[in-house]
């Protein structure tokens, strides 16, 4: 039997990991199966109440558990901008229900239009034509004419330093006034790039913490608010566990078949304490 004290070889990773072995309580799966909404709080014998409904501040707790877990399996990450405002802006938009590879092929395609004035000035047809690898090019390319034109009217013009200043409110909503930007977008670029205290919750994001019961069953801009008042004002906190949510979301919890077997998360995870093995894909019943 292993100590606490003593490293093992995590499953996801090849450094040790100080935490113990996670033991799975098989008698979890024989548990009935209890609904998230429409709560059924009546407790079964022996099985804890779900993540889902209990108080904020144990849920707090349990989102910085997470945390930790996935430093340990995907590392320390220091925050950082990945790109200029200008151009995490219009990519995030490009981004939308498309695949990282695609986005960033149709924003070379853009660029190769120009600069930001040129594209204003390019007929709509073209710029849809350059974005093409993004999914809905027809509905992007004038939201993004718009949406620089707008910029381009702001006092800095496309320098959006101003944003690092502006209060959070203010900022949130001069972004999400510009056609096209959402609050996951608008979070981005104000987490991103200038390191202020939102949490941009994107589909894994969403995904993973519905299923853990950080959250109950909420859409993904309800959970921008609800994660946010559950996390603390702290920017480097909330970019690491944002980008290693995504890691997982992509290489363990997926949106079908999720790979419970190895996840560093299941020991605490509602919808493992609900379905064991057999997590449904997610936005089943
Ligand atoms: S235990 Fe399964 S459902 Fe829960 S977070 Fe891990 S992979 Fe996702």
């Amino acid at each position: 039997m292993m100590g606490t004290s003593e490293k093992h070889r995590c499953p996801l990773h090849s450094t040790s990991c100080s935490k113990p072995p996670f033991t799975p309580d098989l008698s979890a799966r024989h548990r009935p199966k209890r609904k998230l909404r429409g709560v059924n709080t009546t407790p079964t014998p022996n099985a804890p109440p779900l993540n889902a409904v209990r108080p904020a501040g144990e849920r707090a707790e349990l989102l910085t558990w997470i945390k930790d877990c996935l430093r340990e399996t995907y590392g320390e990450l220091a925050l950082q901008p990945r790109r200029e405002p200008m151009h995490e802006l219009i990519s995030t938009i490009l981004s939308q229900r498309t695949t990282h590879k695609d986005e960033e092929a149709a924003y070379y395609s853009l660029s190769e239009l120009g600069d930001w004035d040129a594209i204003i000035e390019a007929p709509t047809e073209a710029v849809a034509h350059a974005i093409r690898r993004s999914n809905y090019p027809e509905s992007k390319a004038p939201r993004i004419q718009e949406t620089l034109r707008r910029i381009k009217a702001a006092p800095g013009g496309y320098d959006l330093e101003f944003l690092r200043e502006l209060p959070l409110k203010e900022a949130l909503k001069w972004l999400t006034d510009l056609p096209g930007v959402g609050v996951k977008t608008a979070s981005l670029v104000l987490l991103f790039n200038f390191a202020r205290p939102v949490f941009p919750v994107d589909t894994h994001v969403h995904r993973i913490n519905t299923r853990v019961g950080t959250i109950p069953k909420m859409g993904e801009q309800a959970a921008h608010r609800a994660l946010l008042a559950l996390l603390p004002p702290d920017p480097p906190f909330l970019f690491e566990l944002h980008k290693n949510l995504l890691k997982h979301g992509q290489q363990v919890c997926q949106w079908t078949r999720p790979k419970c077997g190895v996840c560093v998360l299941r020991e605490r995870c509602d919808a493992y304490a609900i379905h064991g093995d057999r997590v449904p894909s997610f936005g089943e019943k």
